[in-house]
């Protein structure tokens, strides 16, 4: 029988996924911990499937997007944050999604999926927005077999391994789910099934999930990601899957249906994005990061007026560019606040900057780069022509050279634009060693 606040949800009513939409909004980049089946390059394989980059959405342009698609898709019933990373790794982003979805459409579902680490913490947030359904990924309810999956966990400033990080990852998605069934929110478990790691271990899973509350569980088959510490295992076969589902059946409803969806995946389960839609999130990425603003220009760190080649901390002015029909015109420039002065500085510099949806340099630190966002303004890393960057930021063209990445703990980078996930993070000094990046340069998103 289903559960009535699982109608009209197609996840969790397999009748309605034939009739129910979702939307799911690409607001959250960064990660916490590091799956050994993941290659941060792309979404979050707990809850979407590998292989898709995702252009990113400031919460403001992602409810743009969903306007679009709300008067174009029909029969959408729920909107859902699931990745790139993890929602809950990026707080302030996800909760101000869920808030702007919440105030303008007060009747659509809410669902998240999250790896648990940070869940506690912000499980009466998304209770007071009326989020029905939080999807858990638990692929371990061992340390020891936890230890196996995750290479490292990021608790704040502190990065845990092995046994330790297990058991810290599952002592925070057990809390998690006591308080989300407390509030009566819906939980779904993820079980990644993993051969050689996890396969006998589903059952064992699925009892401990069920006896905290949850509702159902997903048994979803390891995608091998290349460039991950799991890209040479063999995935489960059929017959695996089929046994792991009937053994943690037994404990626990199942779903079957998952068609691991991507983190901007809109229309019924299994369609991914069409076209239009494809088309819509690009065009809201480009918008200023709160789209109500009046921010038509970009400013720019450089030296001559070719390069951009001025860190954000050191510029002593702004070129300001405007976009016109026959390509961009310089407006001026500007001078930037004097150094010395603390915070008064990016606050100062957020006022010169106030129609300026971005601002281009090449290195900044992450505290201005936070200050800025705040007030509007991307701050986006790169090295090449101003040219060039002026044709990404407004043309959506790829950017040359290296782009940092937000939260990478070896300090180089800072930021990952609004606009495109970041590729890679080009230094390998933090490594696994004392930053956390998996050793694998791919940055700490
Ligand atoms: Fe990748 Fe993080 Fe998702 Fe794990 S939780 S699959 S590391 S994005
Ligand atoms: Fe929620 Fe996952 Fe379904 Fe998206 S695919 S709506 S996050 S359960």
């Amino acid at each position: 029988m289903v559960e009535k606040q699982w109608i009209g949800h197609p996840c969790f009513d397999e009748k309605a996924k034939h009739t129910f939409s979702r939307v799911h909004l690409p607001v959250a980049p960064k990660c916490n911990i590091q799956c050994n089946f993941c290659d941060r390059q792309y979404d979050c394989v707990n809850e979407s499937r590998p292989g898709v980059t995702s252009v990113i959405l400031s919460p403001g342009q992602a409810l743009v997007y969903f306007d679009k698609v709300m008067g174009r898709v029909p029969n959408i019933s729920v909107m859902g944050i699931a990745g790139p990373g993890d929602p809950m790794a990026n707080p302030v982003e996800t909760l101000e999604t869920l808030s702007l979805v919440r105030n303008k459409y007060p009747d659509i579902l809410l669902c998240l999926a999250t790896n648990g680490l940070m869940l506690p913490q912000y499980v009466d947030q998304l209770a007071r927005l009326k989020t029905s359904h939080v999807t858990v990924t638990v692929n371990a309810v061992d340390p020891d077999i936890g230890s196996k999956i995750y290479a490292w966990v990021r608790d704040g400033k502190h990065i845990l391994r092995g046994r330790e990080a297990a058991e810290l990852l599952l002592s925070r998605q057990i809390e998690g789910i006591k308080l989300l069934k407390s509030k009566g929110i819906t939980v779904k478990i993820n079980f990644i099934l993993i051969p050689g790691i996890n396969d006998k271990h589903g059952s064992e899973v699925a009892k401990m999930v069920r006896s905290l509350g949850a509702d159902i569980f997903n048994c979803m088959p390891l995608i091998p990601a290349s460039g991950s510490a799991f890209g040479e295992l063999t995935p489960p076969s059929a017959e695996m899957v089929k046994t792991v589902r009937a053994m943690a059946g037994e404990h626990i409803a199942q779903m079957t249906h998952c068609a691991r969806c991507r983190a901007d995946a809109v229309g019924l389960i299994g369609q991914g994005l069409d076209e239009l839609s494809l088309k819509d999130l690009k065009c809201c990425s480009k918008l200023p990061l709160h789209p109500r603003d009046s921010r038509p220009y970009v400013a720019v760190a450089t030296l001559e007026g070719f390069l951009v080649n001025q860190h954000l901390g050191r510029a002593e002015e702004f070129y300001i560019y405007d976009k016109i029909d026959t390509g961009f015109e310089l407006k001026g420039s500007r001078k930037s606040p004097p150094t010395g002065i603390g915070d008064e500085r990016w606050k100062l510099m957020a006022e010169i900057l106030n129609d300026c949806r971005v601002v281009l340099v090449s290195a900044a630190g992450g505290k201005p780069v936070e200050f800025l966002k705040k007030s509007g303004i991307e701050v986006i890393e790169m090295e090449g022509l101003i040219e060039q960057g002026l044709e990404h930021v407004f043309n959506g063209a790829s950017l040359p050279g290296k782009r940092m990445i937000k939260g990478c703990s070896c300090g180089q980078g800072s930021q990952a634009s609004s606009s495109s996930v970041a590729t890679a993070c080009a230094s390998k000094s933090c490594g696994a060693g004392s930053g956390g990046c998996g050793g694998n340069g791919m940055g700490c998103l």
